[in-house]
C-alpha cells in the first residue's frame, strides 16, 4: 500500500481526490482513527457534516447535556500527556466542557488539517474493478479511497416525531440533536418538551426553573436514577491522574467498560433486608452504579429484575408529592434497566413545581401540532416553544442517510432491511474494505463509548497494518463468519431481558414503524468482545478473506 494522494477532474468538473482511507465523521471515533492511521503513513481524509469536531458533543448542545459516564473514565486513554494535562471540572462534565476537550485533542494532534468540515457524505459506492470506494458529498464533490471507515455514530440521525402539523407551529421549535449554536432564551416563555428519554430528562430538569411554564408530554416513562454530580477539586484531580491506569483497567474488566462492575451474586440469594440495604447503597452512589454495579441477574432474570424495579418505583413515589402524578411517572411496561436508564438531578422534584405540568399522552395522545401549540385528545396547549426530545433513528440511521453500495451494487439498506448482519460489528459481507466503527453488533455501541472506541479503532488499525505487512489490498468478511457472528449476537441478547422490551436497543422506533424489531447491540460485554476480536486477529484474521 502506498501513499497516493492525487486529484483528477470528474465529468461534472469537480475535483476527485484520491486517498488511502476515507473516514466519515469527526466524532470521538473518527478523530482517533485519523490519528492512528497517520502512524501507518497513509493518506487519510475525514468528511464531517458539522463545522467542527466532536460528533455527538458538537450536535447535542441542548440545555443540560452532560456525561452520564464519569468524566475521567470517558477521555481518551492513548496519550499519557493528554491525560496529565487535561483537568475535568466535574465528575460528570457538561457538554461545553466535553466539546472543549475534543477541540483540545484536535489541536494537540493537529487533526483538522485532514478533516473537511461542512461535508455531508451522501453516497459511498464500491468499485469492484478498481477495488476502491467512491464517496460523494452533498455539494457534488467526490473522492476515492481504498478503504472506507464509517464513524457516523450510533445516535447521530435525529428523529422528529410523526405528528401532524409540525410545520404549522409559528413559535420557536428545536430538536435536541440539532440544537442551535446561538443562545436560546427561556425566560417568560411557555415551553413544552416532547419526549422523556435520557435527553428529555436532562432538558426538563435544567429549564424547569427558567421558563414561565413547562408542559412535559410523556408517552412512556423511564426509570431515572440520580446522577449525583459534584465538582472535582485540584487534589481529587491529582489523585485521578495518578490512578488512570487503575481506572482504565477497571473499565476494561467490566461489562459496559464503566468503572461500575456488575455484582456476581444473585439478587434473589439475599434476604429482603440485605437486598434493600444494597440497593440503598447503590442509589446513593454517583453514575450508573445502580444499573451497572447491580446484581448481574437484574438484567437476565425477571424475578431478580422485579426486586430492583419495585425499589425504583418506591423511590419515585417518595420523591413526587402527588401520588397520582407519581404513578404516571412510573413505567408499567418494563423493568428497571431494560431500557437505557436516564441519569437525573432533581428530575422527579420538577413535577412538584407549580409551573410544571405532565401530560400523559399514552392516555391522551397528541393529535396534532397547531399554529399556536399542541392539541391532544383532551385539551389544547398554547405554547411559545416546542422542544422535540424525540431521539434518533438509532444505530442504523447514520447509515440510512448515505447511499452505500457494495459488490454488485447491493445497497446496505437492502442488505440490512431485516436487521443488520455483521462480522464482529466491524464489517458486513459484500462490502469489502469498508469498516464500521461503533456500529451494530459491536460492543462499542453498548458501552462507555470512548473506552470501546479505542478498542475498535486500534483493532481496525492493526488489521490494516497486517494487510500492509502481507501486501493485501482487499479484506472482506466471509458469509460464514457473518452468519456465525450474527447468530452469536442474538444468542447473547437472548440470555438477557433486553429483547423482552421495546427500545432503541431493539430497533423499535414508533416514528419509523417499518423498522424490523431486532437486537442492534452486542450484549456479550466488553471483555468477551475484546477477547473475540483478539482471537480473530491472532488467527490471521480468520473469517475475513484477504487478497
Ligand atoms: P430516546 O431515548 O429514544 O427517547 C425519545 C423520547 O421521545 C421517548 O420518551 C419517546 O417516547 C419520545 N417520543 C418519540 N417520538 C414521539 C412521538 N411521536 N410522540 C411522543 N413522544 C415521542 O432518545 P434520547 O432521549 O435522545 O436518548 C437516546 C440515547 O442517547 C439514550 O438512550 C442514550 O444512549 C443517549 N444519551 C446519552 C446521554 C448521556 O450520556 N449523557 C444523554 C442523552 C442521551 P417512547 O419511549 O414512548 O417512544
Amino acid at each position: 500500500m502506498s501513499q497516493n494522494l492525487q486529484n483528477s477532474p470528474t465529468a461534472n468538473g469537480q475535483t476527485n481526490s484520491t486517498y488511502d482511507v476515507i473516514i466519515i465523521g469527526a466524532g470521538i471515533s473518527g478523530m482517533y482513527q485519523l490519528h492512528l492511521l497517520r502512524g501507518l503513513f497513509l493518506s487519510v481524509h475525514v468528511f464531517e457534516a458539522g463545522t467542527n469536531v466532536g460528533g455527538t458533543w458538537y450536535w447535542n448542545r441542548y440545555p443540560g447535556a452532560r456525561f452520564d459516564s464519569e468524566s475521567y473514565s470517558y477521555g481518551y486513554s492513548f496519550s499519557q500527556e493528554l491525560l496529565q494535562e487535561w483537568n475535568w471540572s466535574e465528575h460528570f462534565a457538561g457538554q461545553p466542557e466535553t466539546l472543549r476537550y475534543l477541540n483540545h485533542v484536535a489541536d494537540k494532534f493537529d487533526l483538522r488539517r485532514d478533516i473537511q468540515f461542512k461535508a455531508r457524505v451522501t453516497s459511498a459506492i464500491y468499485n469492484e474493478n478498481e477495488n476502491c470506494w467512491q464517496v460523494g458529498t452533498e455539494d457534488g464533490a467526490t473522492a476515492t479511497a481504498k478503504f472506507l471507515i464509517t464513524a457516523v455514530g450510533p445516535l447521530s440521525a435525529p428523529q422528529m416525531p410523526n405528528i401532524e402539523g409540525i410545520d404549522d407551529f409559528k413559535g420557536e421549535w428545536y430538536h435536541t440533536g440539532l440544537w442551535p449554536h446561538k443562545e436560546v432564551k427561556f425566560a417568560g416563555k411557555r415551553v413544552c418538551v416532547i419526549g422523556t428519554g435520557a435527553t428529555g430528562v436532562q432538558v426538563i430538569q435544567t429549564i424547569a426553573d427558567q421558563v414561565k411554564h413547562l408542559t412535559v408530554f410523556q408517552r412512556r416513562p423511564n426509570y431515572c436514577a440520580p446522577l449525583r454530580n459534584s465538582p472535582i477539586d485540584a487534589a481529587t484531580m491529582r489523585d485521578i491522574k495518578a490512578h488512570y491506569a487503575d481506572i482504565f483497567k477497571k473499565c476494561s474488566e467490566s461489562f459496559g467498560s464503566f468503572i461500575h462492575k456488575m455484582d456476581p451474586r444473585s439478587a434473589l440469594e439475599l434476604s429482603p433486608e440485605e437486598r434493600e440495604a444494597f440497593f440503598e447503597k447503590l442509589y446513593a452512589e454517583p453514575g450508573f452504579s445502580i444499573w451497572l454495579g447491580n446484581f448481574g441477574d437484574t438484567l437476565t432474570d425477571q424475578k431478580a429484575n422485579d426486586t430492583i424495579t419495585e425499589f425504583m418505583r418506591r423511590k419515585i413515589r417518595e420523591r413526587v408529592n402527588d401520588p397520582q402524578l407519581a404513578e404516571k411517572l412510573i413505567p408499567k411496561d418494563h423493568g428497571f434497566g431494560l431500557r437505557r436508564v436516564p441519569l437525573e438531578t432533581g428530575y422527579y422534584e420538577v413535577y412538584n413545581r407549580d409551573n410544571v405540568a405532565l401530560v400523559d399522552i399514552l392516555n391522551s395522545p397528541i393529535e396534532r401540532i397547531t399554529a399556536t401549540g399542541v392539541k391532544t385528545a383532551d385539551a389544547e396547549y398554547e405554547l411559545d416553544m416546542i422542544i422535540y426530545a424525540t431521539g434518533f433513528n438509532a444505530v442504523l440511521g447514520g447509515f440510512e442517510r448515505i447511499d452505500i453500495r457494495g459488490v454488485g451494487s447491493q445497497t446496505l439498506k437492502n442488505k440490512w432491511a431485516d436487521g443488520p448482519r455483521t462480522y464482529l460489528g466491524i464489517q458486513t459481507a459484500g462490502f469489502p474494505n469498508m469498516f464500521t466503527l461503533v456500529e451494530p453488533h459491536n460492543s462499542s455501541t453498548f458501552c462507555n463509548i470512548p473506552r470501546c472506541i479505542e478498542q475498535n479503532v486500534e483493532w481496525m488499525t492493526e488489521a490494516i497494518r497486517y494487510m500492509q505487512d502481507h501486501n493485501y489490498e482487499r479484506i472482506a468478511a466471509t458469509d460464514a463468519a457473518e452468519d456465525a457472528w450474527t447468530q452469536h449476537v442474538y444468542e447473547a441478547a437472548n440470555k438477557t431481558l433486553f429483547p423482552t422490551v421495546d427500545s432503541w436497543f431493539m430497533n423499535v422506533n414508533r416514528n419509523l414503524p417499518e423498522k424490523k424489531r431486532t437486537f442492534l447491540l452486542y450484549s456479550g460485554g466488553g471483555p468477551l468482545y475484546r477477547e473475540k476480536c483478539d482471537a480473530v486477529a491472532a488467527n490471521n484474521h480468520e473469517g475475513f478473506s484477504m487478497r
